[in-house]
């Protein structure tokens, strides 16, 4: 029981054990009060339209939160239990890293500074670019930190993400206990040293973690979503450390970087030494209507049956869900001698067909924005349908033309933004690419 709760915070339905007589932790009501602004203890939402009225037995003018509701309803009068957490771990058998690959020179040297700032327990951006290898730079500073009893989190806002995080810290800390806790698991919670969390389930913790390494915080809904933010700061002990991973960092933390408020290692490098592809901008003229009224000479066309017809394999990104089924069908019936499929989050066979795109059983995949991030595909080119679209972000940009090049046997690839006009985002996405680029090559650390 002790252990069960420690370091979190939890309503009472959420306790699966009964609380022992003599409670000996922290019990808090739902929200607090402060210069009489009720501010929901869970996700630190202080505004009036995330309450809920709510008829309660409690006799007062009951209400919840809205913005958490997700994770249960946490009333004006529900009680929180909470447990300090203690650190009551056994020590672990020696090595605690079982990992045994090699780091580049970048990541060797990131890791280092990812260990001093861990020891140091600072905050700290690591800003590296797609293929760089981030999760390898991060063993040597989480085995310091397991080593000492410290506890340790690493969170992402994307349950694939977490997932995929999963067995990479099994086989890399094996004598080690760790859990993934995500909305749908299976799983019940136990108390572990090492845990792999979506960002949602950090509302449950509360100074927890010594370390806790927050990966994508670019991705949504972390990026926006305060609650969230809120939820992190929370679940770290107020003496632990921050790690933040993104290869796209928003333009406040870019800011912070400029103006030394946050220290940054930036990586700008892929683990294999090559140069990020560039993409190149095409005028696509308006294709949309080369969808709707099937124009079959339109430049879309021909750019996807030249990469057909040299054999390359490609995702194909489109602005939304309507305009990529018009397209797969007409496609269907221009080039009916090839196997592709489409999938967007709406689709319950995602992980098959992602799956079956990643064992070549098609030519291509055409997709939204959901495979923008977190998925690996072998020797893929990349076409951007609709560039100009605002759904491409400068961030969605550079994460899309990130896919491509990634695997050492495959470290190039050709990346195409067909647009209707050039936006901001396109020319900032293209300029930050090339901005890494030279970075690393002014650095030494490109091969090609
Ligand atoms: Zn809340
Ligand atoms: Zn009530």
């Amino acid at each position: 029981m002790n252990n069960f709760l420690m370091g979190r915070e939890l309503l009472q339905n959420e306790l699966d054990e009964v609380l022992p007589e003599k409670w000996e932790g922290m019990i808090s009501t739902g929200f607090i009060e402060i210069d009489k602004q009720a501010i929901c203890r869970r996700c630190g939402s202080k505004r009036l339209q995330d309450r809920q009225l709510n008829p309660c037995n409690c006799g007062e003018n009951c209400f919840y939160c809205i913005r958490c509701l997700q994770m249960g309803k946490i009333k004006k009068c529900s009680l929180l239990y909470y447990l300090p957490e203690k650190n009551q771990f056994f020590p672990i058998k020696e090595p605690i890293l079982t990992w045994q690959g090699q780091l580049s020179i970048q990541q060797a040297f990131a890791s280092k500074e990812i260990e001093s700032t861990i020891k140091a327990s600072q905050t700290r951006l690591i800003w590296a670019v797609a293929g760089a290898g981030k999760t390898e730079m991060l063993f040597k500073g989480i085995e310091w930190a397991i080593r000492g009893g410290r506890r340790v989190c690493i969170a992402s806002p994307r349950t694939d993400v977490c997932l995929e995080l999963a067995p990479r810290l099994k086989s890399a800390f094996q004598n080690v206990e760790q859990l993934t806790l995500y909305g749908d698991m299976e799983e019940s919670y136990r108390y572990t040293q090492l845990v792999i969390a979506t960002t949602h389930q950090l509302m449950r913790f509360r100074e927890a973690f010594d370390v806790l390494i927050i990966d994508e915080i670019d991705a949504f809904p972390f990026d926006t979503d305060k609650g969230l933010q809120f939820a992190a700061q929370k679940a770290k002990k107020s003496t632990g450390t921050i790690i933040y991973l993104s290869a796209t960092p928003n333009k406040q933390m870019r800011r912070d970087i400029e103006q030394k408020k946050l220290s940054a290692s930036i990586l700008p490098a892929r683990y294999h030494g090559y140069a990020l592809p560039e993409p190149k901008a095409i005028w696509a003229g308006d294709w949309r209507k080369a969808i709707v009224k099937r124009q079959k000479k339109a430049v879309i066309y021909k750019e996807i049956e030249r990469l057909l017809q040299t054999h390359r394999r490609f995702l194909l990104f489109v602005p939304n869900i309507e305009l990529m089924l018009e397209l797969s069908n007409y496609l269907e019936m221009i080039f009916p001698q090839y196997l592709f499929t489409s999938v967007s989050s709406e689709d319950e066979n995602r992980k098959e067909k992602v799956q079956n795109m990643r064992d070549g059983v098609y030519q291509f995949i055409l997709t939204t924005t959901i495979l923008e991030r977190g998925v690996t595909f072998q020797d893929i080119d990349v076409i951007v349908l609709g560039a100009e679209d605002q759904t491409f972000t400068e961030a969605a940009l550079i994460q899309i033309a990130g896919r491509a090049g990634r695997h050492r046997d495959f470290p190039t690839g050709e990346v195409l933004f067909l647009h209707y006009g050039q936006t901001k985002a396109l020319k900032n996405a293209i300029g930050q690419i090339k901005k890494m680029n030279r970075l690393a090559r002014k650095r030494g650390l490109l091969i090609n």
